[in-house]
């Protein structure tokens, strides 16, 4: 059986905090995700090209804190990780910092497929994917109003922030040179400003049964010193490998000292747990008391699918073989 899953950050996503206009616009699209990937499994691609498309559409999208929507650094800018992984081979890409690169996820995947690395920062990063000829995009590309906003609120806070996904009511307008910007209800509104996440993900089974995990975001608005995530970390934030794929969002520091992707492939491999079972540990048990907020999504060689988080909600979907799509934001 195929199936994918995906997910828009985890965080403090308030029913009540979603206006039903942008609650639209984000279930339509994480539908749009997943439509692409599963098309893709459909129509007998790799679990690796059809992670990889979901993500690109997710980076696309400027409602989500990955590629277009990223949230601002302390200094303006805009610094993006990503990573992919295969299941059957356990070749991983990784790219951290990027500034250009419009889907970050591709230059993953070059990393992976074209150089014998697996992480590469910085401008080396954006090098590579220019020099393969992937679309490099000026900074107002990446330019969003609601990140702006949340990147002042950060620096009169004078603190780092998870500012990722949940644009709620926030004008996403772009700056040129794009054409017609994303409109939103009303000015922002927001839950808790202090704490919302963002990044995108996909997990996927193909018909031949490989797994394979994608990730990336803008990490946290007001970031300093270069400062990486678990996103790109292979084995916090992504991992695959024959038995499952997973994805996290979250607290990245959090997710990096559990090694919390990896934790749950080792509570599979060495203590027979079910996927469910070894996830529902990791994210309820391990990250949870420690702090460490956020979720993950996972899948195993059987195409059996979970998405816990321990957040408020979760911006998460996911579709199997001959099912129908399930998109969910809530508890
Ligand atoms: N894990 C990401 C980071 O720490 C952020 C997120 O998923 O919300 O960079």
């Amino acid at each position: 059986m195929f199936a994918l899953a995906i997910h828009g950050g985890a965080g403090t996503i308030a029913r009540a905090s979603l206006k039903p206009a942008d609650e639209m616009r984000y279930r339509a699209a994480l539908e749009a995700a997943l439509a692409t990937g599963y098309d893709l499994l459909r129509d007998g691609a790799s679990a690796l090209d059809c992670v990889e498309a979901a993500v690109r559409s997710l980076e696309d999208c400027p409602l989500f804190n990955a590629g277009r929507g990223a949230v601002f650094t302390h200094e303006g800018h805009h610094e993006m990780d990503a990573a992919i992984m295969a299941g059957h081979t356990r070749l991983a890409g990784a790219v951290a910092g990027v500034r250009q690169v419009q889907n970050p996820i591709r230059a993953a995947r070059l990393v992976m497929e074209k150089t014998e690395h697996v992480l590469l920062a910085y401008p080396g990063a954006d090098e590579l994917a220019r020099e393969h000829g992937l679309p490099l995009q000026p900074v107002e590309y990446f330019f969003t109003q609601h990140r702006h906003d949340q990147l002042q609120e950060a620096l009169r806070e004078g603190r780092m922030r998870l500012d990722h996904s949940q644009a709620v009511g926030a004008g996403s307008q772009v700056v040129a040179p794009l054409e017609e910007p994303e409109k939103f209800s009303e000015a922002p509104v927001f839950a808790d400003p202090n704490w919302k996440k963002g990044t995108v993900g996909a997990v996927a089974r193909d018909q031949f049964g490989n797994l394979a995990a994608a990730t990336s975001t803008g990490g946290m608005t007001n970031k300093r010193y270069a400062r990486i995530g678990d996103t790109p970390i292979i084995g916090a934030g992504t991992w695959a490998d024959a038995r499952c794929a997973i994805s996290c969002t979250g607290h990245g520091e959090y997710f990096i000292r559990a090694v919390a992707a990896y934790d749950v492939a080792c509570l599979m491999e060495y203590k027979n747990l079910s996927l469910e079972e070894a996830c529902r540990i990791v994210v309820h048990d391990k990250l949870g008391p420690d702090g460490g907020e956020g979720g993950l999504i996972g899948i195993d060689a059987a195409g059996n699918v979970t998405l816990p988080f321990n957040s408020e909600g979760m911006y998460r979907g996911s579709r199997a073989e001959g099912g129908e799509p399930i998109v969910a934001i809530y508890k």
